[in-house]
C-alpha cells in the first residue's frame, strides 16, 4: 500500500526547511512512542531551532499530569484526554496556558482530523483505527506505529488509502527497516522478507517455566522499553505475529515470502532476499527513535537523540528460526494470515483481551494462546470477507465479548 506508493514529491530540494516545517500531532503522546516522538521533535528544536516541527495537536487517554507536562513542554495548539470525565482536570492542569482542550473519544478522533502533516498514530490496540482513518481520509502522512489497526482491519485501511493521497511511513521497526531497504521501489523482485524477533524475556525458559511466569517477569524485555501490552505480545510472540500480517498489508507481501527470525541482539531489523541471491539488512540500535526521526522526516534525514550502534561493543550478531511449540501465537497469526477474510480481526481482538486478562492477573501466561484459539476457532465469520469499518467493527466486537467469556471460563 502507500509505505510504497508514498512519492518523493517536492523534497529534492537540499535545505531541511520544508521538513522542519511540518506540523506533527501526535496520538498517544504519554505512551513509549509517543514519548520518543515527543523527545525527537525536542531534539529537532534544539538541533535546528525552536520553529522545527510545530505541534499541532498531542492525545493520550487517561494520564493527565504526563499530557499537562508535556503540553507545556512541547507547545501544541490543541490537547486532547480520551476519558471524557477528565476534562475538568486537563482544563485545570492547563489553565493559562492558552492552549485549546478537549474530551472524549469524538475528540481524539478529530485532533486526527486537524491540519496536520504527519499524524504519529501511538495509541495501543485497535482503538488507533478511527483516528488513523480520520488521518488518511485528509491525505496526511501517517506514521504509523500502531499495527493493531492493520491487522484488524487491513481492507478496510486498503480503501481508505486507495480513496486518498495519504502516505503510510511505518514506524514500527521491522516495518521501518524494510521501508528504508525497499527505498520506494516496488517487492517484485523480492523472494523474501524477513523480520527478526528479540525472543522476547522468554526466549530461553521452558514451559513449566512460563507456565508460572508472572506479569512483571512478562514484562521486562530485555532489548526494548515498551508499553505494558507490546511487551506481553513480544513475550509470547504474537507480536511477530501481527507484524508479519503488517507487513503482508503493508508491502503487499505474500504470505510465502514472510519469514521470521529470532535475533536476540535486535540489531537487525530485517533482512530482504532477492532474486539474484543478494540480501541487504537495517542495522540500529534498539532504539525507536530512530524510525521515529526517519518518518517524521522521509525522505530527508534529521538528527536523532537515538543511542548509536557500536558493533565492536556488541560482539556477536546470532540468529535462530523461533519456537513454534513453546510460542503458539506466532503460529496462530500465521494461520489467520493465510485465512485471511475477517481471521486477523478476531486474532487481534482475542489477543487484547486475553493480555489485558493476564495484565489484570486473572489468567496466566500461556492461557493466552488458549484463548485466542478457542476465539478463533468458535468464531463461525473468521473466512467472511468484509471491507467496511462498520462491518470489521462489529466482528471486533464480538471477538472480543467471545474471548471474555473464554477467559472466564479458563479461570473456572
Ligand atoms: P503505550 O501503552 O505505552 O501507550 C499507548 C498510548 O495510547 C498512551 O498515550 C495512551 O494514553 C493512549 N491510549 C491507550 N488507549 C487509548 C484509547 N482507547 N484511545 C485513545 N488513546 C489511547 O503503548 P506503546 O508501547 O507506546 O505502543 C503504541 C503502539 O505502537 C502499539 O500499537 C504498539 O504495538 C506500537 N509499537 C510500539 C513500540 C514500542 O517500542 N513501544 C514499537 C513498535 C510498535
Ligand atoms: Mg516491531
Amino acid at each position: 500500500m502507500n509505505a510504497l506508493a508514498a512519492t518523493r514529491h517536492d523534497f529534492e530540494v537540499t535545505g531541511l526547511e520544508p521538513v522542519l516545517a511540518r506540523s506533527v500531532t501526535v496520538l498517544g503522546s504519554t505512551g513509549s512512542i509517543g514519548v520518543s516522538t515527543l523527545d525527537v521533535i525536542a531534539h529537532a528544536r534544539r538541533t535546528y531551532g525552536a520553529h522545527a516541527l510545530p505541534v499541532e495537536a498531542i492525545t493520550a487517554q487517561s494520564n493527565v499530569e504526563a499530557l499537562a507536562k508535556q503540553a507545556r513542554e512541547i507547545k501544541p495548539k490543541l490537547v486532547v484526554i480520551g476519558d471524557e470525565k477528565l476534562y475538568r482536570a486537563l482544563k485545570e492542569e492547563l489553565s493559562g496556558s492558552g492552549i485549546e482542550i478537549a474530551a472524549g473519544r469524538s475528540a481524539v478522533i478529530a485532533a486526527a482530523s486537524r491540519p496536520s502533516n504527519t499524524v504519529m498514530v501511538a495509541i495501543m490496540g485497535a482503538a488507533a483505527l478511527e483516528p488513523a482513518l480520520a488521518a488518511v481520509a485528509r491525505s496526511a502522512t501517517v506514521a504509523l506505529a500502531n499495527k493493531e489497526c492493520i491487522v484488524a482491519a487491513g481492507s478496510v485501511f486498503h480503501r481508505a488509502l486507495a480513496n486518498s493521497t495519504a502516505s503510510v511511513i511505518p514506524v514500527d521497526s521491522e516495518h521501518n527497516a524494510v521501508f528504508q531497504v525497499l527505498n520506494g521501489e516496488g517487492a517484485q523482485e523480492v523472494e523474501k522478507v524477513t523480520l527478526t524477533a528479540s525472543g522476547g524475556p522468554f526466549r530461553d525458559w521452558s514451559m513449566e517455566q512460563m507456565a508460572v511466569c508472572t506479569v512483571e517477569q512478562a514484562v521486562a524485555h530485555p532489548n526494548w522499553s515498551m508499553g505494558a501490552k507490546i511487551s506481553v505480545d513480544s513475550a509470547t510472540l504474537m507480536n511477530k505475529g501481527l507484524e508479519l500480517i503488517e507487513a503482508h498489508f503493508l508491502f503487499a507481501l505474500p504470505v510465502e515470502k514472510l519469514d521470521v527470525l529470532v535475533h536476540p541482539q535486535s540489531i537487525v531489523h530485517c533482512l530482504v532476499s532477492y532474486a539474484d541471491g543478494s540480501t541487504l539488512a537495517h542495522l540500529s540500535a534498539p532504539d525507536m527513535r530512530t524510525p521515529i526521526a526517519h518518518a517524521l522526516a522521509w525522505p530527508r534525514r534529521i538528527e536523532s537523540p537515538s543511542r548509536r550502534l557500536n558493533l565492536a561493543e556488541v560482539g556477536q550478531l546470532t540468529f535462530r528460526a523461533p519456537d513454534h511449540e513453546r510460542f503458539r501465537c506466532l503460529g496462530l497469526a500465521q494461520d489467520c494470515m493465510r485465512t485471511g477474510g475477517m481471521a486477523p480481526t478476531i486474532l487481534n481482538a482475542a489477543n487484547e483481551i486475553a493480555v489485558e486478562a493476564f495484565l489484570n492477573r486473572r489468567i496466566g501466561f500461556l492461557d493466552i494462546p488458549r484463548v485466542v484459539e478457542t476465539a478463533l476457532n468458535d468464531s463461525p465469520n473468521a473466512n467472511a470477507s468484509i471491507d467496511t469499518l462498520e462491518g470489521v467493527l462489529a466482528i471486533d466486537m464480538r471477538a472480543r465479548q467471545l474471548a471474555t467469556e473464554i477467559c472466564r471460563r479458563v479461570v473456572n
